[in-house]
Parts: structure tokens; C-alpha cells; sequence
């Protein structure tokens, strides 16, 4: 298959994980016979520096016209204090590609028990996926904002076909992998849960497949620490499922390993790691590629529908961890640490 990707690699630590992305991208067309035409356009600040704008027209072009975008991370202090922030170029091209479904995998990986917070026997089976609906709800609808010094508002506001696409695209993810979805809302206090709940069961009667069951998201929050394992697909609403997503990415122990897609409805989806531009350790060869690496497997999944190809990158990653290869930040006492580019060279040779 011919496919086009847009490479956003950004700032600080950003193109250091994308070159370790692009080099398993290319294992993966040479062994699955695949051509992705590849180009690279700036995003965040290394954009302000080169045009003032953290976004030029020219990226989102490009962005739009290709099937997927692949990104890296955004900021650093370089550019605190600016007028324009690298930060405004992230949220405005998930903005202009109307990315509305926000996938975030957790997955405990079986060799990196030892550093996950939670007891081994807890995150032993844990493989669940959050959807998050991205471009509604309490962080973006009107009114919003401060009357005097003592009172402020914000609205949470849902219309039925912004929950009805992000719940779709639940339930086919909940299909396609072992058929359980659980919904999570606050329908005993919120109108707008409860709206949320009668389109939830009202599109179940096209997916007689999958079982849903409800839950409310103080006893989601609870049961994500008392037994994530009990958990496949989860879907919620924006800001439930910003907390509870960066709640449960604490199974898996690093941020490094986190990947995540944000989806559309027909247009190209977006593909970048959980993490930040770490400048603390940019330009040091000791960044965790794993994070990027497994978006780019999400990108294979979920807008080219290469499952094969995804399978094979999640488990090299998976083979690289059990033979004990670990970056600093999944390191213990017992294994030695690897830079950035041994732990990709491993990848590749295992594919
Ligand atoms: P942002 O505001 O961009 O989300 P942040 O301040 O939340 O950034 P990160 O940039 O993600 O955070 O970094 C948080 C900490 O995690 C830093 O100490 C960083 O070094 C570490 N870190 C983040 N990503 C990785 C990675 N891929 N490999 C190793 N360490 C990482
Ligand atoms: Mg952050």
C-alpha cells in the first residue's frame, strides 16, 4: 500500500523519538512492502523560530492533504514569556483536523512490573483504551469566563451528535477487540451525562455485540486502582477523561512508554506520544522512543488499517523489553541502561 504521512517532529526531545519512529517505519515497509511518502514540516517553536507562527499555513497544508500526521512533542523554555507559544500550534491543528476521539492505551507491559506503582498481580492483565471525547464539553462551550473578582463560569455543554461519533467510534474500537465497553458519566447529578448515557445505550442497538455497562466516574476512579484489569474500552467525556486517563497511565510506570491517537471522522487522524518535550534531557540520546514508536504502530492501526504490521511493532517492543533493553526512565538496579538509539536498533533488528 502507498501511503503519505506528515512528520511534525517538533521541539526538545520531539525529533530525537521521531528518528527512532521513521527508522521502525522503514522495517515495516520493507518487510510488509508498504511505500510511505514521508515529509517533514515544523511545528511549535522550532516554527516560531523559522516563521513566527507555531503553525504555518504551509504545515497545516500539508497536514490535511496527507493520510496521517505523526507528531513529536511541543515547547520548552526557549520560548516562555513569547508572545507566541509553541503550545497554541498543538491545540490549533487538533482543532483544524477536527480530531474529536482521543485514544490513549494503557497496557502493562509484563517486564516493567517492578516499576509500576500498583502491585504486580494488579497490573498482571491490564489492557485497556480510553476514548475521550476532545473538542467539547467543560473546556470549550460557552459561557465561560469572570464576572468580577468572586464569580467565574464555565458550561458544560454536549449536543447529541458530538457524543454520538465519539461513542461510535467506541463501540466499533469495542468490537474490534473483545467486545466490552464501559461508559463512564455522572448520571445521578449531570443533565448532560444523562444525555450522554441515552445516546450511549441508544447506538448499543446497532452493536449487539458488545456488552456496555455504565459506570459513574467517582467509582471509575476508584475501580482503576482496585482492579484496571476488569476494563477493555472505556469512554467518556473530555474532562473526565483527562483525569482519569493520566490516572490510569501510572499502570504502565513511565511516561515514556504512553502512546496516543486523536481521530476524525474521515480526514487524517493524529499520532503523538503522551509525553512533553522533556527538555530537561533533550539532545542527550536518552529519551524512551517507545512512547512514539507505539503511536506510530496506532497510526498503522487506526488510519491505515495494517493490523499485521501494528501486531509486529507492539511486539518487538514487547521482546525488547524482556530481553531486559530499558531507557533510564524504566530503569532499576538491574539492568544497565540503553540511549534512545540502541534501544531503536533493537526494535529494528526484530523486525
Ligand atoms: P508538557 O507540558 O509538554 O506536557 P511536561 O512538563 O508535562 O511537558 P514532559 O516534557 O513530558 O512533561 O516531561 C516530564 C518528565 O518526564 C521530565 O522529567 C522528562 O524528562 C520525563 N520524560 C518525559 N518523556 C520522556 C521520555 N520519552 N523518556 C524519558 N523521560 C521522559
Ligand atoms: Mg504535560
Amino acid at each position: 500500500m502507498e501511503k503519505t504521512i506528515t512528520v511534525l517532529p517538533g521541539d526538545g526531545i520531539g525529533p530525537e523519538v521521531m528518528k527512532g519512529a521513521l527508522r521502525v517505519l522503514k522495517a515495516i515497509e520493507s518487510r510488509f512492502q508498504h511505500r510511505f511518502t514521508v515529509t517533514e514540516m515544523p511545528i511549535g517553536g522550532k516554527a516560531i523560530d523559522e516563521t513566527g507562527n507555531p503553525l504555518p499555513p504551509e504545515t497545516l497544508e500539508q497536514c490535511k492533504k496527507s493520510d496521517a500526521v505523526l507528531l513529536g512533542a511541543v515547547g520548552g523554555p526557549k520560548w516562555d514569556g513569547m508572545d507566541q507559544r509553541p503550545e497554541h500550534g498543538l491545540l490549533q491543528i487538533r482543532k483544524e483536523l477536527n480530531v474529536f476521539a482521543n485514544l490513549r492505551p494503557v497496557k502493562a507491559f509484563s517486564p516493567l512490573a517492578d516499576i509500576s506503582p500498583l502491585k504486580p498481580e494488579l497490573i498482571e492483565n491490564v489492557d485497556l483504551v480510553f476514548v475521550r471525547e476532545l473538542t467539547g464539553g467543560l473546556y470549550f462551550a460557552q459561557p465561560k469566563g469572570r464576572s468580577g473578582s468572586d464569580e467565574a463560569v464555565d458550561t458544560l455543554y454536549y449536543h447529541r451528535q458530538e457524543i454520538e461519533r465519539v461513542v461510535k467510534k467506541a463501540f466499533e474500537l469495542a468490537a474490534s477487540r473483545t467486545g466490552k465497553l464501559t461508559s463512564v458519566d455522572k448520571a445521578n447529578v449531570l443533565e448532560s451525562s444523562k444525555l450522554w448515557r441515552e445516546v450511549v445505550n441508544e447506538i448499543a442497538m446497532s452493536f449487539p455485540d458488545v456488552k456496555v455497562d455504565h459506570m459513574l466516574v467517582d467509582n471509575a476512579a476508584m475501580q482503576l486502582v482496585r482492579n484496571p484489569a476488569q476494563f477493555d474500552v472505556i469512554v467518556t467525556e473530555n474532562m473526565f477523561g483527562d483525569i482519569l486517563s493520566d490516572e490510569a497511565s501510572m499502570i504502565t510506570g513511565s511516561l515514556g512508554m504512553l502512546a496516543s491517537a486523536s481521530l476524525s471522522e474521515e480526514g487524517a487522524g493524529l499520532f503523538e506520544p503522551v509525553h512533553g518535550s522533556a527538555p530537561d534531557i533533550a539532545g542527550t540520546n536518552t529519551a524512551n522512543p517507545l512512547g512514539m514508536v507505539l503511536s506510530a504502530a496506532m497510526m498503522l492501526r487506526h488510519s491505515f488499517h495494517m493490523n499485521e504490521e501494528a501486531d509486529a511493532i507492539e511486539m518487538a517492543v514487547q521482546e525488547v523489553l524482556n530481553a531486559k533493553f530499558r531507557t533510564g526512565d524504566i530503569q532499576t538496579k538491574k539492568s544497565r541502561v540503553s540511549t534512545t538509539d540502541e534501544m531503536v536498533e533493537q526494535l529494528v533488528y526484530r523486525l
